[in-house]
Formats: structure tokens, sequence, C-alpha cells
């Protein structure tokens, strides 16, 4: 099925044409039509099968044209994923009129400030900042509409999860909830219950099993430390 046969908007088709997509990739196929359609929508499928424009493509033709927001936000666990995924709905959006902004950490307010100060219609961004922005008076989330929890996994392996739901308390009530998550444990669980209503899931691929971790302590004399690490080991 080709990508003119989903529903996207026209600005939106313009951009997956200029971008050289000819067929929507599984996952993009299976979730295209559930966001268009406003269901929550839960995504297990890792970096590499174009979920980006899973998520990005439906919610930019549902958000049409720019008004008051940010009406879409997008957690991402580190500042290069932010850059990654503000570069892609660029990309996407750049035959829309709507404005996207990206906000991480270890770089000035200045920029990020003047984004938000103009307006944004979508805003992609990593914990800690979003949470100085929110206790700066810079942002506000009551309008958020679309809310994105990209690899939800790593934001729970990087400590992250509470300040994810702090900042879910701050968005609107009625939106819809898209997460994304190459495994789903039980954190996971707990914050899908929390946070999403009647989600749909789409699992692209073997969903990959949670890294399990052994640690053992051996104590010796000083000098007598084995060469060997067996059995330590990470797997
Ligand atoms: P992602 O999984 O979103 O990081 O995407 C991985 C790569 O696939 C990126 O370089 C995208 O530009 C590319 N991509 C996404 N969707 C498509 C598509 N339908 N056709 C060709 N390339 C795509």
């Amino acid at each position: 099925m080709p990508f003119a046969q989903l529903g996207l908007s026209e600005p939106v088709l313009t951009g997956v044409r200029a971008a050289g997509y000819v067929q929507p990739t599984p996952i993009q196929l299976r979730a295209i039509p559930l966001v268009m359609e406003g269901r929550d929508l839960i995504g297990s499928a890792q970096t590499g099968t174009g979920k980006t424009a899973a998520f990005a493509l439906p919610i930019l033709s549902r958000l049409g044209t720019p008004a008051p927001g940010p009406r879409c936000l997008v957690l991402e666990p580190t500042r290069e994923l932010a850059a990654q995924v503000e570069t892609a709905f660029r990309d996407y959006a750049r035959f829309t009129k709507l404005q996207v902004a990206v906000a991480y950490g270890g770089v000035g307010y200045g920029l990020q400030n003047e984004a938000l100060r103009k307006g944004v219609d979508i805003l992609v961004a990593t914990p800690g900042r979003l949470l100085d922005h929110l206790g700066r008076g810079t942002l506000r989330l009551d309008r958020v509409q679309y809310l994105v929890l990209d690899e939800a996994d790593r934001m729970l392996d990087m400590g992250f999860l509470p300040d994810v739901k702090r900042i879910i308390e701050k968005c609107a009530r009625k939106r819809h909830t898209s997460l994304f998550s190459a495994t789903i444990p039980p954190e996971i669980e707990t914050l899908i219950r929390w946070a999403m209503h009647a989600p749909e899931v789409v699992e692209i691929g073997v969903r990959r099993p949670r890294r399990k971790r052994w640690h053992a302590i051996y104590p010796c004399r000083p000098g007598r430390r084995p060469t060997c690490c067996w059995p330590f080991r990470s797997s």
C-alpha cells in the first residue's frame, strides 16, 4: 500500500516524496492508520525500522496548520536522539507551516527560549531540560494533544521515569499518547496503564529480551585476582 492511501495530508505527502520514500515500512503501514484514527499506540520496534516517520507523519497531518502550542511533545532519552528526531520532523514538515523546536541540556537556554517565545507546534525534548523550562515558566504543556514517549525503556534505564511522570502530569488529560520501546519491563507496563487509554500494540520484529546482568563478589587476597572473568557475565 503506498503512502497516498494512508490518509496523510497533502503537504505531508509532499514531504514524504521529497524525502525519497516510496513504500511505507511495516511499522508505518500498521501505525499510521491507528494514529490517524486518534488511537493510543504502543510500538515495539527498534531504531532503523522507520518508527520516527510512523509517529511523525500522522501527527503532522492531524495538526494541520499552526496554532498556539506546543500541541505535540516528543520525549527522547538523549540529546542526540532528540536532535535526530527534530531533524526528521523538520524534513517531513517542510511543506507545512508547522513550527518544530528542540530542547535538550548541555547547551544555553537562549535559542530554546527564543523558539518557545515565538511559538512551536511540535517540541522534541529530553526530560531534564524540559522540566527546567517548565520551572522557569518558559513553557506550558496544557495544550499538548499528542504525546510521544520514544525509547521508553532507555528512559527507564537512565533513571528518567520519575521526570517523565512529572511531565505527563503537566500535559492535557485529553490527548493521544504513543509509546515506543524495544522492551516492555514491568515499570513501563505500569506507566502504560497510568498514562494511556486502550492502546493498540504494534509489534515489529522480535521483541528484544531485557538484558539481564549478573553480579557476584568473590573475596580474594591481593595478588590473587582471577584473570578470567567467568562467571561474571553480562548477557
Ligand atoms: P528510524 O527508524 O525512524 O530511525 O528510520 C531509519 C531510517 O529509515 C532513516 O534514515 C529514515 O529516513 C529511513 N526511512 C524511514 N521510513 C522510510 C521509508 N518508508 N522508505 C525509505 N526510508 C525510510
